[in-house]
């Protein structure tokens, strides 16, 4: 590494679970690219300095994680047609002083359903979560054209305004609930696929769960897309109920990739980021 290396870093509160530093630092290494990946847990009321500071500093690239994937729109130049109608930006080129804006989580997301043989089409998908990562999800979902999509979450205004939105940019049907026992029992009846897109369960809360194990039925395509732990508690009941699972670990590789590629203008090496991902989870739950 030399005095003029490219610095690329992701922004988030918390970021105690991450991994992207090891992914793309190991993929930098693999192909003798002089960048380097740093990770700032960055408050939501220090966001608007933090990216006066990426300016300043002249950082190359960003990752936007939880919570500010939305609140960040308003402080770049321009944001990539995709993630302005997703209404999230998980990545970020500071090209010579431009920041521009984009989305990698959907891409990421249907990359790893496509890989497990689930064709989207007609299906009727529950995905729990109003944030930047079910919208991203949400958006590209609708695009392989579901029979319906059901947004449930905590914050009903929320989940609304998600259902809204995909409405008018896909078409889709698409509706909204709140995110309780009651509603889950009732929308789950009829669903093939349902996708975490919130933090429970996440590390260290692991014994946290979106959706009660009762609620769900052996014949659903379980995904939850919390990589840290990698079978997270919703994935474990949805194992014991018999249901086909597929964790957050390939959605994050293919994410990771994706932005790699929008900072350096390479291919990056899915294989060795997917090594060096599953090596520190794997070691951090042993
Ligand atoms: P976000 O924009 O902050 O959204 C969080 C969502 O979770 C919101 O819908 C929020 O509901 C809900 N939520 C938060 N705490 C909750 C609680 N205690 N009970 C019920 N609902 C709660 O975050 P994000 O960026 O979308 O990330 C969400 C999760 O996905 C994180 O764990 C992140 O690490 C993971 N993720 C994984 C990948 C991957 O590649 N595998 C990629 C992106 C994100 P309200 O609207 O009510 O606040």
């Amino acid at each position: 590494m030399t005095y003029n290396v490219s610095v690329c870093c992701l922004i988030g509160d918390p970021i105690e679970h991450t991994v992207s530093p090891i992914i793309h630092n190991t993929a930098f290494q693999a192909l003798g690219l002089n960048y380097y990946y740093l990770a700032f847990k960055v408050k939501k009321d220090m966001l608007k300095k933090a990216i006066e500071g990426i300016r300043a500093l002249n950082v190359k690239g960003l990752n936007v994680t939880i919570p500010h994937k939305i609140e960040v729109l308003k402080y770049l130049d321009e944001v990539d047609e995709v993630a302005e109608k997703i209404g999230a930006v998980n990545t970020i080129l500071n090209d010579n002083g431009i920041l521009k804006g984009y989305n990698t989580d959907g891409e990421g997301a249907l990359m790893a359903i496509k890989k497990r043989g689930f064709d989207l089409k007609d299906r009727v998908v529950v995905i729990v979560g109003a944030g930047g990562a079910a919208k991203a999800i949400a958006y590209y979902i609708a695009l392989e054209k579901p029979n319906k999509i059901t947004i449930l979450n905590r914050t009903p205004e929320n989940a609304a305004k998600l259902a809204k939105s995909l409405r008018r940019e896909t078409k889709v049907y698409c509706e909204a609930k709140i995110l309780d026992t009651i509603q889950l029992e009732e929308t789950l009846m009829d669903a093939d696929l349902l996708i975490n897109c919130t933090p429970l369960g996440m590390y260290p809360n692991i014994e946290k769960t979106p959706v009660p194990k009762n609620c769900l039925r052996k014949n659903m395509v379980i995904m939850d897309i919390v990589y840290n732990p990698l079978q997270t508690r919703l994935l474990k009941d949805a194992t014991e109920v018999g249901c086909k699972t597929i964790n957050g670990l390939d959605m994050l590789v293919n994410q990771a990739a994706l932005s790699f590629k929008i900072w350096t203008g390479v291919e990056a090496p899915l294989e060795v980021m997917r090594k060096a991902a599953l090596e520190v989870l794997e070691k951090e739950r042993s």
